[in-house]
């Protein structure tokens, strides 16, 4: 059997991954620490055993988005709805983007935007932040003009590095750009200010959200875009039939029923983020300011893979980003839960 080699384009192009180890404290992938209330699992139980499995999907997702709409004050027509944001994001790609057309990021940043580029054989332009990791606005300019992207990907927080960018900043870039402008708000809930509200029909921007992180849904895989009504008809002409389940449909709406609790579990994260970043200021470490899940540092006594490797020993799971470009010697952990957050500042004291 001789099989076809894959798209030559893809070159040796790595997919996303980070190694999942069986450990007791995993804090490497930023989702949420806790399980869903048990009052949901309950309604969605309650609401599954009326699912007619039979039948495919509500295509529209109609009663989800029209709760998404509800949460966010926009209409139905400005939601999109999809398998985790990364879908919601391949969608951007598949209908903005394409061969001869370009989109920018600006890194260190998610590195699934410049990803879901190249796997849409879309070109990725990458401009830099300064070296604080704030959003430089000559090179965003810069790179507008040079390569007038289709759409300009900001992510605030910006993941991996913590910090929101300037409301201000995001302003000046959505009024500037030659395209869309999508803000990834994956980390949205844990910061003080949402790109959400300038949403407009006539601004070409979009907000993008997960389930993964405060809705305690990772494994359930579902992410949604607010942008104007015109986009996200567009992004329903890419997204493949029925892509989005009636499980997920469900399991969304209902999530949507425990906002109060929700915020509770934002508002602790938030205060253990707090706790860890005062821990790391007692350590021989750099830390970068969050307004997100996940705090980004840098011991400065050793090298970040072989603390990545003594805190595995010790049976702590963090994020090594010591060789990515741009974050030489940096980890990246995830806020967890109180007695995580002990086991990993306990850790990583020991190690330094
Ligand atoms: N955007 C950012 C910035 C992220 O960090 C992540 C999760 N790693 C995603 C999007 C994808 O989230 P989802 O689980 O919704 O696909």
């Amino acid at each position: 059997m001789t099989l076809p080699g894959p798209r030559p384009d893809l070159g040796l192009r790595e997919g996303y991954h980070s190694p999942q180890v069986d450990v007791a404290v995993r804090l490497n992938t930023n989702e949420s620490p806790l399980p869903p209330p048990p009052e949901w699992t309950a309604r969605l139980q309650e609401e599954l055993a009326r699912v007619q499995w039979n039948r495919y999907p509500d295509r529209d997702a109609t009663e989800l988005r029209r709760a998404l709409a509800e949460l966010h004050g926009v209409r139905p027509d400005q939601v999109f709805a999809a398998n985790g944001s990364n879908e919601v994001l391949q969608c951007l790609c598949l209908a903005y983007g394409g061969p001869g057309r370009a989109v920018a990021t600006f890194e260190p940043t998610y590195a699934l935007h410049a990803h879901i580029a190249h796997l849409t054989s879309t070109e990725a332009v990458e401009g830099r932040r300064r070296a604080d990791f704030t959003l430089d606005l000559d090179e965003v300019a810069d790179v507008m003009a040079a390569h007038r992207p289709t759409i300009t990907f900001l992510c605030s927080p910006n993941n991996p590095t913590g910090m929101a960018d300037d409301p201000t900043a995001v302003r000046t870039v959505i009024d500037t750009a030659p395209g869309l402008v999508a803000v990834d708000e994956a980390y949205g809930q844990f910061a003080d200010w949402s790109a959400l509200s300038l949403v407009d029909d006539g601004r070409p921007l979009v907000v993008t959200r997960t389930f993964s992180k405060t809705w305690s849904m990772a494994a359930g895989r579902l992410g949604y875009l607010i942008g104007p009504a015109e986009v996200v008809s567009s992004l329903e002409r890419v997204a493949l039939p029925y892509h989005l389940d009636a499980f997920k449909q469900v399991a969304g709406r209902v999530a949507l029923q425990f906002v109060g609790q929700m915020e509770e579990r934002v508002g602790l994260i938030v205060r253990e983020r707090q706790r860890i970043l005062a821990g790391l200021a007692r350590l021989p470490v750099t830390a970068w300011p969050s307004q997100a899940n996940f705090v980004l540092f840098r011991p400065e006594s050793r090298k970040g893979d072989e603390v990545w490797t003594a805190l595995l020993e010790r049976g702590v799971l963090v994020r090594d980003t010591s060789s990515w470009p741009g974050l030489q010697g940096c980890l990246r952990v995830t806020v967890g839960t109180p007695e995580e957050n002990g086991s990993f500042l306990a850790a990583l004291g020991d190690v330094l």
